[in-house]
Formats: structure tokens, sequence, C-alpha cells
């Protein structure tokens, strides 16, 4: 039979039952006959508590460092784990990214996986082991150096495996039931998707979604990988992720029509800078964007005003990480004289509400019963940016919640009861 991979997060592994819990799966797994392989993230919160006390000891930690810090968090439980199911009287085999064969370009915090090279993976399936492999990490092909894939990349690790190794489905294990219309914790009534295409979940990740990684979806849809997305404190089927939900993952009884709208995501995590009174002329916008891409750092949403008339003067704003929001002030302050604009302005008090569905290709009228929903619940749209199967808009950060609540009812997406239950986890 084939190999089964697996991801459990870190509200799986928060403490020592909860390890054993998870080794009592995975060992039920390859008493079915699988062969295992096991991606874990570090526990609990052990993640943000590194961070912390990074924070505690510098301002600005080097981000070698925090590799090497945050890394450790996921050995950790790798180790754990391989205790725990020995003592069931199966061995298991625990590699960190390096061992197991994570190549990942050079950027710290932020790597990407350029290759996987599994022997030593494959030689200890070959012994009859199980596999643990931590999460999250990697080592760089150029400089040697252990690297982060970012912030929730344990998902990306188990799909990154489940390419290489050919495995039929990459299960991820979570605290949550699946995939849902929206946060439960903040629509309650929020519903499962039993699928999602790659594509509606691409951007649900890239909106904000917390429950995928976005690189672990976009592994899954280059290498066609199916990802069920489950609960480890429950046997409920989650959510398949696949290419066509009506043609592939597991078939309904009541194969219904594909909805129009998959969720509403929102995001808390970006912030907004402005550049004010940007001389309106050819290059102005490469070289600022040019500081910034020098400066790693991915932007999310661009607007640039038409020049006043007067003043031949534009803005532009764009969102951005908060994290990286102090690193794209020094580069673009650094270029000031060289392009002339006036100041610049950071705001980190804005969220972004956005509604996916590849129903909206043939379905008119669903920007303005977006924008109407928000209008009614009072909420005041910042910027607006579009792709052909998603709106997005910026608000003030204090109005998330309400904009969130109300896409979610105009569009009919609430469920008759509550199905969403929360297990486990922060949240944070
Ligand atoms: N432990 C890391 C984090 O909390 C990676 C992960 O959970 O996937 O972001
Ligand atoms: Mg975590």
């Amino acid at each position: 039979m084939g190999i089964v991979v697996q991801k459990y997060g870190g509200s799986s592994l928060a403490d020592a039952d909860a390890i054993k819990r998870v080794a009592r799966r995975i060992v039920d797994i390859k008493k079915a006959g699988h062969d295992v392989v096991v991606a874990v993230s570090a526990m609990g919160d052990t993640t943000d508590d590194l961070v912390d006390l990074a924070n505690g000891v510098s301002p600005l930690p080097p981000a070698r460092e925090m590799d090497m810090l945050l890394t450790a968090g996921e050995r950790i439980s790798m180790a754990l784990v391989a205790m725990a199911i020995s003592d069931l009287g199966f061995t298991a085999r625990s590699f960190t990214g390096s061992q197991a064969g994570v190549i990942t370009d050079s950027v710290h915090g932020k790597a990407k996986i350029i290759d996987v090279t599994p022997g030593r993976i494959t030689q200890a399936i070959g012994e009859g082991h199980i596999v643990i492999v931590a999460g999250f990490q990697g080592v760089s092909a150029d400089t040697k150096e252990i690297t982060t894939l970012g912030r929730g990349g344990t998902d990306t690790t188990a799909v990154a495996l489940a390419a290489a190794l050919e495995a039929d489905v990459c299960e991820i294990y979570t605290d949550v039931d699946g995939v849902f219309t929206a946060d439960p914790r903040i629509v309650p009534t929020a519903r499962k998707l039993s699928k999602v295409s790659y594509e509606e979940m691409l951007e649900l990740a890239a909106c904000g979604a917390k429950i995928l990684h976005l690189r672990c979806v976009e592994y899954g849809r280059r290498y066609g990988i199916p990802i069920h997305v489950r609960s480890s404190f429950s046997q409920l089927e989650g959510t398949w992720v696949v290419s066509d939900p009506q043609t592939s993952g597991p078939s309904e009884e009541d194969t219904m029509e594909q909805p129009i709208i998959a969720g509403v995501a929102h995001d808390r995590s970006e912030a907004k800078i402005t550049v004010v009174g940007v001389p309106d002329k050819v290059g102005e916008a490469a070289r600022i964007f040019e500081a910034l891409a020098e400066a790693q750092i991915n932007l999310d949403m661009i607007v640039q005003n038409v020049s006043a008339a007067a003043t031949s003067l534009t803005d532009i704003s764009f969102t951005l990480p908060r994290t990286d929001g102090q690193v794209a002030m020094t580069a673009l302050a650094r270029i000031q004289a060289e392009v002339g604009y006036d100041k610049l302005l950071y705001d980190d008090k804005i969220g972004k509400v956005s509604l996916i569905g590849a129903g909206m290709r043939s379905h008119p009228g669903i920007t303005s019963k977006f924008f109407a929903a928000l209008a009614s619940a009072g909420v005041n749209i910042g910027m607006i940016s579009t792709s052909e199967i998603r709106i997005s808009v910026v608000v003030d950060e204090s109005s998330v919640d309400d904009a969130v609540r109300a896409t979610h009812s105009a569009f009919d997406l609430d469920a008759d009861e509550v199905e969403a239950v929360v297990y486990g986890g922060t949240g944070r």
C-alpha cells in the first residue's frame, strides 16, 4: 500500500497527552499497512513564545539566528512524537528538515523549497520505520545555513514531502474540522466546505485564511497532490483541496453544483504605506518598487492615484506584511532624495476582507452586493483590489469582524446550525 503523508499542527501537539494521542493515530495508519511520513509543527504556542523571547533579547534579532532559534521548536516535537511511537511498540526515526533533504533558497524567515532529496526518508521507510520530519525548515543549497519557510510553513513541508515521495494524498491535521466559509471564531455559523479548488484555496490562503500555508497550496497544485484538511481531534472527513471539485476528490451523494462563493477571508497582519507626493514621471514607480524588492518585501495591494494636474504629484499606497513595515520604511527613506517624494505615511491599523469564489467569473453583481453589505454594516472601504475570482477591500482594523459577518450573511453562506467546532489552539 502507498505512502501516507500527514502533518500535525502545534495545537494537535500541545502537551504530552496530545503527543501520545497523535502517536496512536500515526500507528493506526501504519497498522493498516501504509508507510507513514509525518511532518510536525512546534508544540502549542512554542514558536510565538520563542519569537517573544528573541524580541526580549534584541529589538531586531539577526535573521540567521532567528531561524536557528525557531527551528528548535519543531525538533522538540519530532523527537517527542518519535518517542511516543516507540512506546507503542513501533519504531520511528525523526529527521530535521536538513536531514530529510528539504533544500531551500537562502532567504531567512521565508525560504522557498527548491528541491527535496528524501534519500534518508526512503531508506528509513525501507527499514520499516515511521518517519517524523521537523516541519517549517530546510537547509540552503548556497549558504548551507538552516532556513525557515515562514509562519505556518509545516503545511508546505508536508506537501513537498508528499510530492517528492509520490504519495496519494497529504493529510493536514489541525484544530478545526476543515476549511470553513469564514473563520468560525468570527462567524460561528460558518459552513464546512467538503471540497474546494486549488485556485480558490490559493486566494483564501493569500487573503489570510490561516488554515493552510499559501506555498503548500501552490505546491499541491503544481504536483497535483490532493490535500485533505481535517481535525486531529475527531474522525470526521474534512475538506479536500483538489483541482476540480466537480470531478476530483471523494464523490458526494448529492453532487451539487459548485457554489458561486467559496468563502470570506480576513487578514489583520498587513500594514499600509503611502508614499506622498511622488513626481508623476516615467520610472518613479519602478525605482520605489525596486527598492522594496531589494529588501525582499512581498507587496500585496498597490494603488496609485491620478496626479493632481496642478502639482504633477501623485500618491502611491501599498500594503505589505506588518512584520516588514520597519524594513520597508527604511528602504524607502534611503531613496527619498533620488525619487524626490514628499513624505511617507505608515498605518498598521488596517484589515483586509476578501470575498472569494470561482463562480464570480460567470455571475455579475457580486461586487455591488459585497459593497452594499459593507455599507449596511457601516464599514468604510479604504482600498480595493480584485482578481478574476476575488474582491478584496482594506478597511479599518476595528471593522473587520463586522465586515466579515455582514458579507457572510449577504451571500447566504450561514449554516442552519453551528457546524464549526474549534477543538484547540489559542488562535494566536
Ligand atoms: N511552528 C511554526 C509556526 O508556528 C510552523 C508551523 O506551525 O507550521 O509558524
Ligand atoms: Mg505553530
